[in-house]
């Protein structure tokens, strides 16, 4: 657990990988979504982000 990059006083289970950033359910999002990232594969903010991305097309 870690404390949220843009919400100090949240707590969170989410951490980017890449950039060691963790983030609350109301910020995942990949950081750079366009570009190659080794931990993509295993990665749950991605996992989200892109679910997220799906329902926003489909809403
Ligand atoms: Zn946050």
């Amino acid at each position: 657990m870690g404390k949220c990059v843009n919400h100090p006083d949240r707590d969170t289970p989410f951490i980017c990988m890449k950039h060691e950033v963790y983030m609350c359910g109301e910020c995942l999002k990949c950081r750079d979504p366009e570009i190659y990232c080794k931990f993509r594969s295993a990665c749950p903010i991605w996992f989200i982000h892109k679910q997220k991305k799906r329902e926003e097309k489909a809403g």
